[in-house]
């Protein structure tokens, strides 16, 4: 009877808490966001004033992720929809469009936010016909992600209800905090000793070796292919990092790694992760690693791929 009792006591207490914690997200503003980016920049201009959420689970593969359907719900409640708008999650324009105007919600599409956008030079493009694919990882360029976070400041500060100056005084922090970052890889590419990356992987990072002017050579030409590269291809790697004494070859989160392995048995040199940031595993996402962390730390393996 005690253990009933006990039991019923917490179901009750359970309920209050829900009760509460459901009281509380209806005063606030209600952020949806698909990829780890967009939650990130989001989660940091917020801070209490809005619940933010990701669609794109952590250790989810950010190229094969499909809405369900209480995703798309979860659209229609938001106060703000925040996407990329490239290929990943081209989805969300159809779930936008099925919307009755008034149930549609504010939407901010990031890649209407940021200029020169680098046109996918991908196998696949040519089947789309004459309309360009634009090549979504805008924001591994920290300029890029500036902008990004100042857009989604404006953004939130024109909700009704809004506290409008929190929300570009935070957006304007989290930027200057990216600035930072974007300052330190200027300074550390204008004083390496050399200017080239070898990705024995996928490579979502054209818009930062663009923003810096690295040079690089990959094993797939962009992000989305996934099938092994030819044997030509990984003795075209393992000859570029050993003929120019390259000191490092890179992978990206979330990879087999097999193809930098074959590459650094044979050359002898480390392998090294730059985080795209498209998607983070469930450790990093509970660790409360974000944008700027992550890009802290791909700010050191740059340092050590450079020397
Ligand atoms: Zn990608």
């Amino acid at each position: 009877m005690m253990k009933r009792i006990a039991y019923f006591s917490q179901v009750l207490l359970a309920m209050i808490f829900l009760t509460c914690l459901t009281a509380v997200a209806e005063d606030r503003l209600n952020v949806v966001a698909t990829n780890f980016p967009c939650y990130d920049f989001a989660r940091q201009v917020c801070g209490d004033g809005a619940e933010v959420t990701i669609l794109l689970k952590p250790g989810t593969e950010a190229h094969a992720y499909d809405p369900t359907p209480a995703d798309i719900i979860a659209i229609g409640d938001a106060d703000l929809f925040v996407y990329i708008g490239g290929e990943s999650d081209a989805w969300a324009d159809g779930i936008l469009a099925s919307f009755d105007e008034g149930d549609r919600p504010a939407t901010l599409r990031m890649m209407d936010c940021v200029s020169d956008l680098v046109e996918e030079d991908d196998a696949d493009a040519g089947h789309h016909g004459a309309v360009p694919e634009y090549d979504e990882h805008i924001w591994t360029s920290p300029v890029n992600a500036a902008a990004m976070v100042r857009a989604l400041g404006e953004a939130l500060a024109g909700l009704e209800g809004a506290d409008a100056d929190a929300f570009r005084e935070a957006a304007s922090a989290y930027a200057a905090q990216i600035e930072q970052i974007d300052g330190a890889l200027r300074r550390l590419v204008e004083g390496a000793k050399r200017k080239t990356l070898v990705f024995a992987d996928r490579f979502p990072f054209v818009y930062l070796t663009r923003e810096y002017g690295l040079d690089y050579m990959a094993a797939f030409p962009s992000c989305t292919a996934d099938t092994e590269p030819s044997a030509q291809t990984v003795m075209a790697l393992i000859d570029k990092v050993a003929s120019e004494g390259i000191p490092a070859v890179y992978t990206i989160e979330l990879s087999t790694r097999a193809v930098a392995k074959t590459v650094a048995e044979e050359t002898g040199v480390e392998i090294l992760t730059l985080h795209s940031m498209q998607t983070v595993t469930q450790d990093e996402f509970q660790a409360g690693e974000s944008y700027v962390s992550l890009m802290g730390r791909n700010l050191e393996a740059l340092q050590r791929g450079l020397e």
